[in-house]
């Protein structure tokens, strides 16, 4: 049985895994900005360095898996910066700031949420994934603000999968033995696309996103692609961006491979 740290852990995918993983026996730190295990705000530089002491220490210096959910969505009235700082910052910070803690469990694995957006939304604004990579947060955060939440949020999630293929295969990460992967998840009833106060136009407009299985995900169907992949069944698997979607990407890119 490992340590594992769920982000996120308090509400949709993330709660979903928190119950998968700790109905299956392992040791589950859930940090969120509220109702969790460790409460941080991973829209900032504070709270995320204060959310890597928090689960350093209770973790006793070993964390097996590090799952990223936290995020905030395209229709839920936030401004693109802030969007920005949790979905990206706040997953790469977290990753980064437990990497000795990763490390020790020879054999660590981390997964982000990207999002099949990132394939499907057009437009995205490459000048923000570009200060994202870079690593220069304020000029993310100003060019979010600009952008927007629709366009930012895409723009988080395509800099988050990228973050991933550049970094899973540089000596920090798999030369510790931490795998790094993502999920790409397509549109999934949570909160996140469900809750009853996001703009009612825009969640309309959600019905009509093309999944050829016929309906939306469900938390759970994320949670057991997320259990696998931040597990021992997945080893072979560093940089991986796996589509969860129904079909949606495989139905809009059919020969983009
Ligand atoms: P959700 O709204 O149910 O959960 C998001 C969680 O993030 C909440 O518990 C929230 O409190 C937490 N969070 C938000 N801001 C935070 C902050 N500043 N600090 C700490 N925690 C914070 O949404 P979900 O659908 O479960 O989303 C989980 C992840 O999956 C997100 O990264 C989201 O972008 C991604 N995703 C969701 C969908 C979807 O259709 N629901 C699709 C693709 C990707």
């Amino acid at each position: 049985m490992g340590t594992y740290v769920i982000t996120g852990a308090a509400s949709g995918i993330g709660a979903a895994t928190r119950a998968r993983l700790a109905s299956a026996g392992h040791t589950v730190i859930g940090v969120d900005i509220a109702n969790s295990d460790v409460v941080a705000d991973l829209s900032t530089p504070e709270g995320r360095s204060a959310a890597v002491a928090a689960v350093t220490e209770m973790s006793g210096g070993v964390v097996h898996g590090l799952v990223c959910c936290a995020g905030l969505g395209p229709l839920s009235h936030t401004p693109g910066g802030k969007l920005v700082a949790v979905n990206y910052f706040g997953a790469v910070d977290l990753a980064t700031g437990l990497r000795p803690a990763l490390e020790r469990a020879d054999g660590g694995s981390v997964v982000v949420i990207s999002s099949s957006s990132t394939t499907t939304q057009p437009g995205i604004p490459e000048h923000l994934v570009a200060a994202c990579l870079d690593g220069d947060e304020a000029t993310a955060l100003h060019l979010g603000d600009e952008a927007t939440a629709i366009p930012a949020y895409p723009a988080s999630k395509l800099a988050l999968a990228w973050w991933i293929r550049r970094e899973a295969v540089r000596a920090e990460w798999i030369g510790r033995k931490i795998r790094l992967n993502a999920v790409a998840p397509g549109m999934i009833d949570t909160p996140m696309t469900n809750a009853p106060d996001l703009d009612p136009e825009l969640a309309k407009a959600l019905d009509f996103y093309p999944v050829p299985l016929g309906r939306r995900g469900r938390p759970e169907e994320i949670a057991a692609v997320l259990e696998f992949l931040v597990g021992p069944g997945s080893t072979l698997l560093c940089g991986s961006i796996i589509f969860a979607d129904g079909g949606t990407d495989a139905q809009l890119r059919q020969q983009d491979w």
